[in-house]
């Protein structure tokens, strides 16, 4: 395949508002590698014109022969296929190259796009390098070559020793300056991947291997991950931390990684897939000056917890008395809080358990000091999750198995007069064939809802969030 030399490079996002992190890590590899890369992590312009107009001052501010466009997530399909559609209509010589892990899942149905010139899947760092530098050989390139489409070697993984390589930096050339006052809070990615096959997910080990050609996850280098606390601190007094390891305790991970750096003016906030010790706490708490800890359970119910686990369906679930002991490990210290990330509609749900998730937050938000909050969706279908391959036997309806399902529900978010945030945007909520269980689940979403909305309300500005 022949290329051109890319020296003004353009990357940007379909997720509005923040972008995924991705993007500044890609960002920043380019640039040190002797491109001239420009990213938008921080995109605020949710109008359909608005959209348009900040693509095109970019565009034509910059001049890029390539743009990059990260299509992290289902939802926002169409929006990404709008900006190559947006980039050709302003320059049809711009290349348009896309990645992330929604482009990577659908790469034989997004290369079609007319818009679209090339897809790289999986990890992206070398690969747009070496399209950047015209090279031949890119590894993980998907392109169109005299009416065919053609595949390069799935071979370029991120592992610990290559992510050496990886790390946010010259955040203040990539970015623009009105931008990297903007930050809310930077991400920073202690690892990568994950060993677990939740049904739900669409990040699970198996749709690693497809997408990523990733077998196993993997920490960081701390190196990197020093180099990524450094380099964010300028720009945001929050940092988000994610993807621990299930089964490989993170304590030594994050005391080194933040060793010597004074964060005490910062806050932290903590994706904890591992549940947190109370030493870790400890280290958090003399660390940051506020923390808080998310942890993922599969249902407020600890029957239907401990139910789904058993049958296999999700990773290991806590008890009530270890999330409890967490919440007063975290008390002790007085600047540490914990919340859980939850779905909601999970199968296995009892008739007879309406009101029991419900009564188990009343419990947490009235005894224990320390809970923060709780954030909650609908199950929904995500591309590659196991259940996509088991809904009937759960008893489910699915709405989106093909990439025609899921570029519709994308759709119907890009074509609302503003575009939607996470409260009012579309998703492919799965039901069941059970409709006394959709009543119940529905009745339990709007409660657990309210509830929420009374505890955020009476706990404006108290947490990190
Ligand atoms: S939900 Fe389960 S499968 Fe998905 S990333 Fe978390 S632990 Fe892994």
């Amino acid at each position: 395949m022949k290329n051109n030399y890319h020296k003004k490079v353009l990357l940007v996002g379909a997720t509005p508002g923040m972008a995924t992190i991705g993007l500044l890590y890609l960002t920043s590899y380019l640039k040190r590698n002797g491109i001239e890369a420009f990213c938008q992590i921080h995109n605020n312009h949710m109008s359909d014109d608005a959209f348009k107009a900040n693509l095109l001052r970019l565009l034509k501010e910059l001049q890029p022969t390539l743009v990059g466009v990260s299509m992290k997530w289902f939802q926002h399909i169409a929006r990404g296929l709008k900006i190559c559609e947006v980039v050709k209509s302003y320059s049809p010589s711009t290349k348009v190259v896309v990645g992330g892990n929604t482009a990577s899942y659908f790469q034989n149905e997004i290369i079609h796009n007319e818009n679209v010139d090339y897809i790289i899947r999986g990890d992206g760092e070398q690969p747009m390098l070496m399209l950047c530098q015209g090279k031949e050989e890119i590894p993980n390139l998907v392109y169109k070559e005299e009416n065919q489409i053609r595949e390069t070697a799935f071979s370029y993984v991120h592992n610990q020793q290559n992510s050496e390589e990886i790390f946010i930096s010259d955040l203040d050339e990539i970015v623009e300056k009105d931008e990297l006052s903007s930050f809310p809070f930077l991400y920073i990615n202690t690892g990568k991947g994950c060993n677990q096959n939740c049904f739900y997910c669409g990040g699970s080990r198996q749709v690693q291997m497809d997408t990523f050609n990733r077998e196993q996850p993997f920490y960081r280098s701390i190196k990197s991950v020093r180099k990524d606390i450094l380099e964010s601190i300028k720009y945001t007094d929050t940092l988000m931390f994610d993807f621990e390891i299930v089964g490989a305790d993170p304590y030594n991970i994050y005391e080194q990684s933040f060793s010597g750096i004074d964060l005490k003016k910062k806050s932290g906030t903590f994706y904890s897939w591992v549940w947190p010790t109370d030493e870790l706490i400890e280290l958090i708490s003399l660390t940051f000056k506020e923390a808080q800890l998310l942890i993922d359970i599969s249902s407020l119910s600890e029957r239907q917890r401990l139910t789904l686990q058993e049958k296999g369906l999700v990773k290991k679930q806590p008890t009530d008395e270890q999330l409890f002991q967490i919440l007063r490990n975290c008390e002790k210290f007085g600047n540490v809080y914990a919340g859980f990330t939850c779905i909601l509609g999970m199968p296995f749900m009892e008739p007879d358990e309406i009101g029991v998730g419900e009564e188990w937050l009343k419990n947490i938000i009235e005894n224990f000091p320390a809970f923060s909050t709780l954030e909650f969706s609908r199950l929904h279908a995500q591309p590659g999750a196991p259940m996509l391959s088991a809904y009937e036997d759960l008893g489910m309806n699915i709405p989106a198995l093909s990439f025609q399902d899921y570029y519709k529900i994308s759709k119907m978010n890009l074509e609302q007069e503003v575009y939607p945030g996470l409260e009012r945007m579309k998703y492919p909520q799965i039901s069941y064939r059970d409709n006394k269980l959709n009543k119940t689940i529905m009745l339990h979403s709007m409660n657990i809802f309210m509830i929420m909305q009374e505890h955020n309300a009476a706990n404006k500005g108290k947490f990190v969030i």
